[in-house]
């Protein structure tokens, strides 16, 4: 015998007190396949039509990425970042990068105050990366990071992760590692846990939807809160790859397959919300089992 499908389960929540739900969605690998060339990365258009769809029907949609929120802004359409500022009905998007250093709600950028005195530190660490390894590519991410990589010239990895380590030690920067590169960022304790728990406290329900390593602290995050009685109901959605890490995977509550799958969830969110908006009473329509 199979088990019944879990999601009309997992979903009623979000169902009951949409007003009071947030969805937090990783960026690449989950709103978007990943690509070769990073700059090349898109959101699939379903999943981006049913966000369009739930903003306004749903307390929060946010995007939560290691990207700079230039770069999100640059890729996601207008009709998802418009703001709507003073109409109670919608809600805006919010768009959180660089794991929580920066963000942009309506319309607006915001920088963790806490990076400010780090800046000069970034940029000294870039220019003299740029000027030691011209052929390592020194991406600065919107002034409050750097990007070392070596995509183009992977035999040098030792040398580049050796140049990263030195550069963070020499401006008290942090050195993390991604694939193929470092990034130096200010040493500010950010993180996708820090951001899901500051985003989905105090609200009934929250889904946090990632696909890497650095997504299990969004999930540990919601755990923390329910358990401390500050989030009624998690949902953890693991999206699926070749490469999604197995402990990602166990520690989820829901799998989807790929960007698609996430996409198809979002759509059957947007169904599921589709009955209400923010202004009428939730449980009009939706009566208790
Ligand atoms: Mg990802």
């Amino acid at each position: 015998m199979t088990s019944p499908d879990p999601l009309p389960r997992l979903l009623r929540p979000f169902a009951r007190h949409p007003e009071r739900s947030a969805l937090l969605l990783d960026f690449d690998g989950a709103l978007a396949p990943i690509v070769a060339d990073p700059d090349a990365a898109r959101a699939l258009p379903e999943g981006l039509a049913a966000l369009e769809r739930l903003l306004g029907r749903i307390g929060l949609v946010a995007v939560v990425s290691g990207r700079p929120v230039a770069f999100l802004q640059s890729v996601l359409p207008e009709a998802l970042l418009a703001a709507r500022a003073g109409d109670p009905a919608t809600s805006p998007l919010v768009l959180v990068g660089q794991h929580g250093l920066e963000r942009v709600v309506i319309g607006r950028r915001e920088v963790d105050p806490r990076v400010a005195p780090w800046r000069g530190a970034v940029a000294a660490a870039a220019g003299e990366a740029e000027a030691i390894r011209p052929e390592f590519v020194v991406e600065r991410k919107g002034d409050i990071a750097v990007n070392l990589h070596w995509r183009r010239t992977p035999e040098r990895a030792a040398e580049g992760e050796a140049l990263g380590r030195r550069l963070a030690a020499t401006h008290g920067l942090s050195a993390v590692p991604m694939r193929m590169g470092v990034e130096l960022r200010p040493p500010v304790p950010v993180d996708k846990g820090t951001v899901v728990a500051e985003l989905a406290a105090g609200r009934h329900a929250a889904l946090f939807a990632g696909d890497d390593h650095g997504d299990l602290a969004g999930f540990t995050a919601l755990d923390e809160l329910v358990a401390a009685g500050r989030l009624d109901h998690a949902l953890r959605v693991g999206v699926r790859s070749g490469e999604a890490p197995p402990a990602l995977l166990e520690a989820a509550d829901y799998q989807v397959d790929g960007p698609p799958g996430l996409a198809a969830l979002l759509v059957g969110i947007a169904d599921t919300v589709g009955g209400f908006s923010g202004l009428s009473p939730p449980g009009r329509s939706d009566p208790e089992p």
